[in-house]
């Protein structure tokens, strides 16, 4: 078990596996305009296989992939399935904007992905655009759709709320947890990479979140599995569930049970620090054992991340 200077066990890893997408969301954006990095320069599929192995020997028990748009890597699924057979890893869930779920949902499923969380901010069409740069909103409500009938279950909803631009839809958003297995969640926009828009007066607290869904149908508590950020709720009635995530708010950090790896291959032990250690140069000039690396990592782990802004935007970090 991998457990840090201040006493937390660290059993959740997730890893970028690539920086490209084809959506721009504004909440995603640096402030100087993000180089896509080579092939050459993320990680190959058996260099993540080596890391997913090497970490679960040493108690990481659950892996996300993220990025990035993670199912814009050629073959997710051949990288997917090898993942799903590490016997240590129970958990292994994929981070989307759910573009090419339409398409490919069965297939990862059949290759083993165990839970998946799409990304939808919106259920307006011309909003949508305005947030992602694509016009694909009912793509997306199919890709949904189609995770539903493959059998995902549950299925989260990430949903970050920005004053003035989403917040008047939190309501209906929660909406999409009424009749379906859907865990809809909403997160505070965070500062992250210089992001041009984000300024605090953007920042839609979890409190004011949690009033409005409170003037709606009143919420219950629900105990959450797995020891994430998110307090888990329930409208009365429900099937679904309704997630409140407080990074900015609320001190996450006590519980922080994760490490990241960036999409350049650089192990990442707080989103909200900038320090990080190449492991994509250990693993390939075989100086230094993934071991140690952890081990480096799991030491200089922060206490608290500073809610500051970060130098790498979320889809190079893996958000
Ligand atoms: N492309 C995939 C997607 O959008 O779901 C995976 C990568 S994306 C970076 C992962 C998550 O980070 C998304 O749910 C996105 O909403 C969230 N995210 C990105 N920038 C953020 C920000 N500034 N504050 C809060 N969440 C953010
Ligand atoms: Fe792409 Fe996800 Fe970032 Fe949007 S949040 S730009 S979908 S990586």
């Amino acid at each position: 078990m991998l457990v840090d200077s201040y006493g937390r066990g660290i059993e959740y890893l997730r890893i970028s596996i690539t920086d490209r997408c084809n959506f721009n969301c504004i909440y995603c954006q640096s402030k100087k305009p993000w180089k896509w990095l080579s092939s050459e320069e993320i990680l190959s599929f058996e260099e993540i296989e080596e890391i997913a192995r090497v970490s679960s020997e040493l108690g990481v028990k659950r892996i996300r992939l993220t990025g990035g748009e993670p199912l814009l890597r050629k073959n997710v699924e051949v990288l997917i399935k090898k993942l799903s057979q590490i016997a240590g890893i129970e958990d292994l869930s994929l981070t989307t904007n759910g573009y090419f779920l339409e398409e490919k949902a069965l297939i990862l499923k059949a290759a083993g992905l165990k839970r998946i969380n799409i990304s939808l901010d919106t259920l307006k069409r011309e909003k949508f655009k305005k947030l992602t740069g694509k016009d694909e909103l009912n793509k997306i409500l199919r890709g949904i759709e189609k995770a539903l009938e493959v059998g995902f279950n549950p299925i989260k909803i990430n949903v970050v709320v920005i004053k003035g631009f989403n917040d008047e839809e939190i309501i209906d958003l929660a909406k999409l947890s009424l009749d379906k297995p859907l865990e809809v969640r909403f997160i505070e926009f965070m500062p992250i990479g210089k992001n041009p828009l984000w300024n605090e007066s953007k920042v839609f607290y979890i409190a004011e979140v949690k009033r409005i869904l409170e003037s709606f149908k009143k919420l219950e508590p629900v105990i959450s599995v797995g020891g994430g950020p998110a307090k888990s709720y329930r409208w009365e009635g429900a099937l679904g569930k309704i997630g409140l995530i407080s990074p900015l708010s609320e001190h996450i950090c006590k519980n922080c049970n994760r490490m990241r790896i960036t999409a350049d291959g650089r192990l990442r032990p707080c989103l909200f620090s900038d320090f990080e250690i190449d492991l994509k140069s250990a693993l390939r000039e075989r100086k230094t054992s993934l071991k140690k690396i952890f081990e480096l990592a799991l030491k200089k782990k922060p206490e608290k991340g500073l809610k500051n802004f970060t130098l790498k935007p979320m889809r190079a970090i893996g958000g």
